[in-house]
C-alpha cells in the first residue's frame, strides 16, 4: 500500500493572517489528511512579507509604521508569542492614559469607559469633554425606560446605540474617536455585532446602558492591556517567518515574496495523481516557483489571506456570491507621519500614550486632518531618548481621503502645524516620514458578520479552500492571527474529507 501524498497547500499574502496560518498548518497536531505536516507554499505580492506591519529605522531607532500594538485580552497573538519563542521579548506600555480634543483643549479620557462608552455618569462630567448641559442630557439614560431585547434584536450601528441613550455629544467626542479611530471609519455607519459586541449585548438588556455596560464581566487580571515587542510590533511577522522556515525545523515551508497570485482554476479532479487547483503566478519572482517557468502552481489546499478586494477577484468564477459579498466591502485608505521633535520646542505636557482628535473638533479653526497622534517614545521606553521626542501622527478615515491629495513634505508640514498648535510646540521637527496605507481598514457595515458567515459558507463549498484576514472578523492583529489559523484549520479538515 502506498503511503497518502503530502497535500501542497498554498497561502496567497504574506500578512500576519497568512503568515499564521502557515504556522498552523505545519504545527497542528490534528494532521486530518494522516500523510504528515504539508507543503506550504506563501505567496506574497509585494517584496516583503508582513502587510499592513512594518518598521524602519528612524532617528537612530526601530519604530513601528503601522500597527504598533497588540491587545492583550484577547490570546491569539500572545500564544503565537509562545509558540515561537519571543515571549521574552513582549514589552509592556511604559504609561497609560489617552486624552480627546474637545471643547478647545485636551481632556484625559474620563474614568471607567467601556471601549469609550461611560459606564458611570460623574466621571464623565468631571472630564469636561462635555458642556454641562449635555452631560445632564447623559443623566436621561439612568432614567429613561428600556424595554430591552423584547424591543430590538439583530445588528444596529454603535452610534444608533449609543446616541439614542448617551446622546449625541457623547457619541462624537468619545464613541467615533476611539472605535471610529481603530476601523478609521465612522461608527455612524459600523456595526456594533462586529466592533463592540458587547454593546449588543448590553443594549438588549432593561434599563440604562451604562450600568449595563458596566456590569458586563471584565477580563480577569491586572497585566498589561498592549504588548509591543523589543524590536517593535512588526517583528512579530520577521520572527514568525523566520520560524516557518527554520532549516532545523521538518517542515516544508518557502516563502515566496514578490509572486503574485492573479488566478485560480480548478483542475479536472484526476484522483490518482492531480491537485486540486492551479495558481496562476505573476510577479518578479514567479518563475524560480514552478521549476519549468510556466507560472503555474498546483496544489491540493489554499487559504486566501488578502484583503477583500483581490480575494473577490481569485474567487469570481468559483463563488460569485463569496465574490460579489467581498467586492462590497469598503476600505479606508490611512498615512501616518512619524516625527521626531526636540523636547524642549514642546510646550504642553505629554501626558498619557497620545490623544485623539474628534472629527468635530477643528484645529486653527479649521477641519483638523489628524485623527490622533501617538507619543511614541513615551508609550514605549525602549524608544525613548534624552534629545527626541518621536511622536505619530494619523491622518485620514472612511470618507476624508484629503491625505491622499497631498504629496509627503505638504502633508508632513500640514500635520506638523496642527500638532504644533495642539502641543504648543515652538520650533521645528528634527526629522519625519511619511507612510501611506491605502486601502487599510475593511469598514464593517451593520450586517457585516451576516455577510461574512455566507462568505464563509460559500468558500467552504469549494474543497481546500478557506479566507482569512482582517476583511472578516477583526481587524486587530490578534483577530488576524485567530482568523489565519482557523482557516488553516478548515483547509486541513476540508483535505481530509476529501482524501478520504
Ligand atoms: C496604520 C495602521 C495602524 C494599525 N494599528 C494597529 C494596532 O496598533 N494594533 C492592531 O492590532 N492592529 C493595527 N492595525 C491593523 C492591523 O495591522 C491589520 O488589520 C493587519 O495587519 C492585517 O493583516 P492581514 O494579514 O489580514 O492583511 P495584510 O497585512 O493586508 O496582508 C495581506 C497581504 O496580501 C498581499 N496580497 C494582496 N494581493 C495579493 C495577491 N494577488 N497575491 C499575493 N499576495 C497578495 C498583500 O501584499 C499583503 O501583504 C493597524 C493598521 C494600520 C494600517
Amino acid at each position: 500500500m502506498t503511503a497518502p501524498r503530502r497535500p501542497v497547500i498554498a497561502v496567497v499574502g504574506g500578512g500576519i493572517a497568512g503568515l499564521s496560518a502557515a504556522w498552523e498548518l505545519v504545527t497542528s497536531s490534528d494532521m486530518a489528511t494522516g500523510a504528515g505536516p504539508p507543503i506550504v507554499h506563501v505567496l506574497e505580492a509585494d517584496n516583503r512579507v508582513g502587510g499592513k506591519l512594518d518598521s524602519a529605522e528612524f532617528a537612530g531607532r526601530t519604530v513601528d509604521l503601522a500597527a504598533d500594538a497588540f491587545l492583550a485580552r484577547r490570546p491569539e497573538a500572545t500564544e503565537l508569542c509562545e509558540q515561537i519563542g519571543v515571549s521574552d521579548e513582549l514589552v509592556p506600555m511604559g504609561t497609560t492614559g489617552t486624552s480627546i480634543l474637545a471643547r478647545g483643549r485636551l481632556r484625559p479620557m474620563p474614568a471607567a469607559l467601556n471601549l469609550g462608552v461611560p459606564t458611570r455618569w460623574w466621571p464623565l462630567a468631571r472630564s469636561g469633554l462635555l458642556s454641562p448641559g449635555e452631560s445632564l442630557r447623559v443623566i436621561k439614560d439612568l432614567v429613561m425606560p428600556h424595554l430591552g431585547a423584547a424591543a430590538l434584536s439583530g445588528d444596529r450601528s454603535v452610534a444608533d446605540i449609543i446616541g439614542e441613550r448617551l446622546g449625541r455629544p457623547v457619541v462624537e467626542r468619545l464613541v467615533d474617536p476611539l472605535i471610529g479611530g481603530i476601523n478609521a471609519g465612522g461608527v455612524d455607519e459600523l456595526s456594533a455585532a462586529a466592533t463592540f459586541p458587547a454593546l449588543i449585548t448590553a443594549s438588549q438588556r432593561t434599563g440604562s446602558l451604562m450600568r449595563s455596560l458596566g456590569r458586563l464581566p471584565r477580563p480577569e487580571g491586572s497585566g498589561p492591556v498592549f504588548w509591543s515587542l523589543r524590536q517593535g510590533t512588526a517583528s512579530l511577522v520577521d520572527r514568525l517567518a523566520g520560524r516557518l522556515v527554520d532549516p532545523r525545523s521538518a517542515w516544508d515551508v518557502s516563502i515566496h515574496t514578490g509572486v503574485s497570485v492573479n488566478a485560480i482554476t480548478q483542475a479536472s479532479g484526476d484522483p490518482s495523481g492531480g491537485r486540486t487547483w492551479s495558481l496562476t503566478l505573476g510577479g518578479s519572482n514567479a518563475a524560480g516557483i514552478t521549476g519549468d517557468g510556466d507560472g503555474v502552481l498546483a496544489v491540493d489546499g489554499i487559504v486566501l489571506a488578502l484583503p477583500a478586494q483581490p480575494a473577490s477577484v481569485l474567487l469570481a468564477v468559483h463563488s460569485p456570491m463569496a465574490a460579489g459579498l467581498l467586492s462590497a466591502i469598503d476600505y479606508a485608505s490611512v498615512s501616518v507621519a512619524t516625527l521626531a521633535v526636540p523636547p524642549d520646542a514642546i510646550n504642553h505636557r505629554l501626558d498619557g500614550t497620545g490623544f485623539l482628535v474628534p472629527r468635530t473638533s477643528p484645529i486653527g479653526g479649521r477641519p483638523a486632518l489628524m485623527t490622533g497622534c501617538t507619543y511614541l517614545s513615551r508609550k514605549w521606553p525602549h524608544l525613548a531618548s534624552a534629545g527626541t521626542e518621536l511622536i505619530r501622527v494619523s491622518v485620514g478615515r472612511y470618507g476624508d481621503e484629503r491625505h491622499t491629495r497631498l504629496d509627503d513634505d505638504e502633508l508632513t508640514a500640514a500635520t506638523f502645524g496642527e500638532l504644533a498648535q495642539v502641543l504648543d510646540i515652538r520650533g521645528g521637527y528634527s526629522d519625519s516620514r511619511v507612510t501611506r496605507w491605502p486601502g487599510a481598514f475593511p469598514q464593517y457595515r451593520v450586517g457585516h458578520l451576516v455577510r461574512v458567515a455566507e462568505i464563509e459558507e460559500a468558500v467552504a463549498a469549494l474543497p481546500g479552500m478557506a479566507v482569512a484576514g482582517s476583511a472578516y472578523r477583526g481587524v486587530g492583529i490578534p483577530a488576524c492571527v485567530g482568523s489565519g489559523r482557523s482557516a488553516a484549520r478548515a483547509v486541513l479538515a476540508s483535505l481530509g474529507e476529501f482524501g478520504r
